[in-house]
């Protein structure tokens, strides 16, 4: 059995704190792994090397780090296929889905290869007299980084490379889930020369996140994950004084306007439903057709491509989605299906039966689809993670608007149309964080942030891209004056320049 071990001052170290979790290939329920639940003084040890780095890694010039950063860049693209293989292997998305989020996170370490430019401050010449005045951005120190199981490879690429390029040092507590695919990119970031003690590696359960989010030396954190977790991790952070951006869950919705191609906004809500089994926080997992007739024709078109959705394990190069992560969240999904049932939603396709030949102890669960699902309703209300998509019929463009506008959630959202007019005023009037125009799944581009509004995001940044430069740095403004102002001696007056 493979035995996951933390990394941290550049070394490999067992745990000793005698608690372990199994980690299972969710294809077939086997047990791949065993990983370490680290106790409080194991992940002091992770900060203690992290900050015994931080001080050289904050002085070092930032095209040097740049450089590392090229390298580390050269290294996932050149392990790209190892590293989507393990995330597969513990997460069970197809081989073609983990490539694609090892992408999207090589675009974030190929943003940070940019950071000369972007730590460059402003400059006030002659703010008075013979005074000039500057600004820049400095590191904070030690940051801390808690991710979900969704994303194995790529939200913590959200994080560190960001964070170790403005100049900080990095302790990362994985997914306790499917933390394999991390400790291969860690191994590729060692190898790309960096200090030790830059980026160290913990893995383990709330011990080590309330060691993380209470620890004096820890500056930031930054958390990816369900809402009630995110809400907690906020608020213990900051009550000990830290930076905190955490994104938690999502409910999105899809708007599918009279004027909509109807084909495209299937395809559009197929991939996006369910793509990785739904288990994207910005899967769209309401769609929203305006009008009778328009929700008629989306529902007729939906249905059998529902029912002919190619499931399998993820070395089955034809399979369009994987199984869902654990045992436990299979029962879950299950569970909000029956709830569906329960409160009267119309069961279009029924997803509970699924079985595969060969793989009768994976955690699959089939495509499934409701319709005439209404706001009150529990798989409305709350985020499912599974592939359930709701159909829930809105009779006008307003009544759509106010139900995103009202729903406790506001990741992301699409509208589909060929009307400018209607996409404008939703673009400006919805209160989520991205939005897609004729895009279902609207993740920001490196150089762009990610985030959600209301309660898919606590704290005042988004993730990557410039606000994740802003989030790891803080600002500094100096303002100089040379002795020829001292000349004529002591001022006693309030400065007003
Ligand atoms: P989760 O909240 O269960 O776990 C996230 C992290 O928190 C893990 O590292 C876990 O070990 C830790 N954790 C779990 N319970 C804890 C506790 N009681 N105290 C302290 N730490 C704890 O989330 P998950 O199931 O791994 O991931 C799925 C969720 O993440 C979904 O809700 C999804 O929408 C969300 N997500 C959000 C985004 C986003 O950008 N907004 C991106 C990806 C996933």
């Amino acid at each position: 059995m493979r035995e996951i071990q933390n990394a941290y001052g550049g070394r490999k170290v067992a745990s000793t704190s005698g608690r372990t979790a199994p980690v299972f290939n969710p294809a077939t329920g086997e047990q791949v792994a065993t990983v370490p639940l680290s106790s409080a003084e194991e992940v002091s040890a992770a900060v203690a090397a992290a900050r015994e780095a931080a001080e050289a890694w904050g002085r070092t010039p930032p095209m040097k780090r740049a450089r590392f950063m090229f390298a580390f860049k050269q290294l996932v693209e050149a392990h790209a296929d190892d590293i989507a293989r393990a995330i597969s292997l513990e997460h069970g998305k197809t081989h073609p889905d983990a490539l694609g989020e090892v992408q999207r996170g090589l675009e974030v370490i190929e943003f940070a290869c940019g950071i000369p430019h972007l730590l460059k401050g402003e400059f006030s010449r002659n703010v008075g007299p013979d005074i000039d005045s500057w600004s820049d951005r400095q590191p904070l120190g030690v940051v801390a980084g808690i991710t979900p199981f969704n994303f194995p490879a790529m939200v913590p690429m959200w994080m560190y490379p960001v964070a170790v390029a403005c100049g900080n040092t990095f302790v990362l507590k994985p997914s306790e889930r499917d933390p394999g695919a991390v400790m291969l990119v860690y191994d590729l970031f060692e190898k790309a020369g960096f200090p030790k003690g830059v980026l160290n590696v913990v893995h383990g359960d709330k011990v080590a996140v309330d060691t993380l989010l209470t620890h004096p030396d820890v500056k930031a954190v930054s958390f990816v994950g369900s809402t009630p977790i995110a809400e907690y991790v906020y608020a213990t952070g900051t009550r000990h004084g830290k930076r905190v951006q955490a994104l938690g869950g999502a409910k999105n919705h899809m708007i599918v306007m009279p004027d909509a191609d109807i084909d495209k906004a299937v395809d559009a809500l197929m991939g996006a439903g369910y793509g990785s089994a739904g288990e994207r926080c910005m899967a769209v997992s309401v769609a929203v057709p305006v009008g009778e007739a328009t929700a008629n024709k989306l529902v007729e078109a939906l249905k059998p491509k529902v029912q002919a959705l190619k499931i399998g394990p993820s070395t089955d190069a034809d399979a369009e989605m994987g199984p869902v992560v654990t045992r436990q969240h299979q029962q879950k999904v299950l569970g909000y299906i029956d709830q569906g049932v329960k409160e009267g939603a119309e069961l279009l396709v029924d997803g509970r039966g699924f079985s595969l030949q060969g793989y009768e102890d994976g955690y699959f669960v089939g495509g499934t689809l409701f319709d005439r699902v209404t706001p009150e309703m529990t798989i409305y209300r709350e985020e499912i993670f599974g592939p359930v998509l709701s159909v829930l019929r809105a009779p006008s463009y307003d009544y759509a608007v106010d139900l995103i506008n009202r729903h406790e959630y506001g990741n992301g959202t699409a509208i589909f149309t060929r009307d400018g007019d209607a996409a404008r005023a939703f673009a400006d009037r919805i209160e989520v964080g991205m939005v897609g125009i004729n895009v279902p799944i609207p993740v920001p581009v490196a150089y762009h942030s990610f985030g959600g509004w209301k309660r898919s995001l606590f704290g005042d940044h988004s993730i990557y891209g410039p606000e994740g430069v802003r989030f790891y740095t803080r600002l500094k403004t100096v303002t100089s004056r040379w002795p020829e102002g001292i000349k004529s001696g002591a001022v006693f007056t309030f400065p007003t320049l």
